[in-house]
C-alpha cells in the first residue's frame, strides 16, 4: 500500500495537532474544521476505503469507534453528542485514501447530509 497523507502523519513526516494515540490509532484535529470540535480518529495500519475493510479488520474499525467515544467522554461532549462519519470514495466525498473516523461536536449537526442544489 503506498504511503498516504495520514501514514506521514502517523510517521511525524507532517505536523499534526496529535490528540490519542496508542498501538492501534492515531487522533488529531482536523486542518479544516467544520464543527467546534472536530478531529479525525484512524488505524495506524492503511486501508485505503471502506470497500477495502477485510474480515481480519473487524476489531481494528471497531476500536476506532471505541477510542471516538472515550475521546467524546474525556473531551465532555459525549452527553451532549456528536457526529461519526466515514466517507467513502468520490460520492461520499472521501479525498484522503487512507479510512478516518470524522468526530464532530461541539454544536447541534444538520441532517440529512445530501442537498438537492448538489444535484448534478
Ligand atoms: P475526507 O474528505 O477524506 O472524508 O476527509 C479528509 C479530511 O482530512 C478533511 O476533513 C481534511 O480537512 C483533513 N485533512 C486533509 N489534509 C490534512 C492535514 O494535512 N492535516 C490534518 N490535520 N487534516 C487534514
Amino acid at each position: 500500500m503506498s504511503e498516504t497523507l495520514f501514514t506521514k502523519i502517523i510517521n511525524r513526516e507532517i505536523p499534526a495537532d496529535i490528540i490519542y494515540e496508542d498501538d492501534l490509532s492515531l487522533a488529531f484535529n482536523d486542518i479544516n474544521p467544520q464543527a467546534p470540535v472536530h478531529f479525525l480518529v484512524i488505524p495506524k495500519k492503511t486501508i485505503a476505503t471502506v470497500n477495502d475493510i477485510a474480515e481480519a479488520d473487524r476489531e481494528l474499525v471497531g476500536h476506532l469507534y471505541l477510542v471516538a467515544a472515550k475521546l467524546a467522554k474525556s473531551m465532555g461532549f459525549s452527553e451532549d453528542g456528536f457526529r461519526t462519519v466515514m466517507n467513502c470514495n468520490e460520492h461520499g466525498g472521501q479525498t484522503v485514501f487512507h479510512i478516518h473516523l470524522h468526530v464532530l461536536a461541539g454544536k447541534p449537526m444538520g441532517w440529512p447530509p445530501y442537498s438537492e442544489k448538489l444535484k448534478v
